[in-house]
């Protein structure tokens, strides 16, 4: 399944209004199908710049954010990547096409299934998934040059920067009040935990295995 030409230049639209300048990060999006990622009654607003329904109170992020947050990873082929809420496996397939490979943690397993069934009609081979609880990290396979986390935490989750390569990046939104969200931007420099704002937003909660939703 390719991106049609339409589709394509809607996306693209879509990004240059959110700030997404990046060719890199444009061509990963382009290549990634995205109304397989939404469930079959929104397919026509696939490329529209919302957040729709995917089932468990979760969301698919909208493709301005997905693009945003892309972006502000400053992602380059040799990066392993940790992502935390895999959700339909958009991003993480965004990911996969922009890094060497992807570690993905999401805490309901249907729709981690769906996801690895999406990823594998891809052939996405370089992506890793693993059914639990993010906030934990995967301590097994840290340090990582970049971590993601698609669902808004209440401020810098410690254990996920503690899993973070020296001159890593993480990419967090951050704040549980769904109308004060803000996209941050983590380094890790010198064993120094800096923090940048990049763009308020919306996403729904992050939450711990002990958490109900
Ligand atoms: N990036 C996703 C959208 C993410 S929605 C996409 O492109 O489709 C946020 C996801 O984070 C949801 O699927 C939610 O279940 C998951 N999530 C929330 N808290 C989590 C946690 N502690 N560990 C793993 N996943 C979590």
């Amino acid at each position: 399944m390719s991106v049609t030409e339409d589709n394509k230049a809607r996306l693209i639209m879509v990004l240059r209004a959110a700030g997404v300048t990046e060719t890199n990060v444009v061509s990963a999006m382009e290549a990634v199908p995205r109304e397989m990622f939404v469930p079959s009654i929104f397919r026509d607003k696939a490329y529209d710049d919302v957040t729709l329904p995917i089932g468990h109170h979760q969301t698919v992020s909208q493709p301005g954010i997905v693009g945003i947050m892309t972006q502000a990873l400053e992602l380059t082929d040799r990066h392993k990547v940790l992502e935390v809420g895999t959700g339909t496996g958009y991003q993480t397939a965004v990911l996969a096409k922009l890094c060497r490979r992807v570690y993905t943690i999401e805490r309901h397993k249907p729709l981690l299934e769906e996801a690895e069934q999406r990823i594998q009609a891809l052939r996405l081979h370089n992506v890793v998934t693993k059914a639990g609880d993010g906030t934990l990290g995967w301590p097994e396979q840290a340090p990582f040059d970049r971590i993601i986390v698609t669902a808004a935490a209440a401020d810098i989750p410690p254990i996920l920067a503690g899993q973070l390569r020296e001159g890593g990046i993480m990419v967090v939104p951050v704040g549980h009040d769904p109308a004060e969200q803000t996209i941050v931007r983590v380094r890790n420099e010198d064993g120094e935990i800096t923090a940048e704002e990049i763009r308020d937003v919306r996403f729904v909660p992050l939450i711990p295995e002990k958490g109900e939703d």
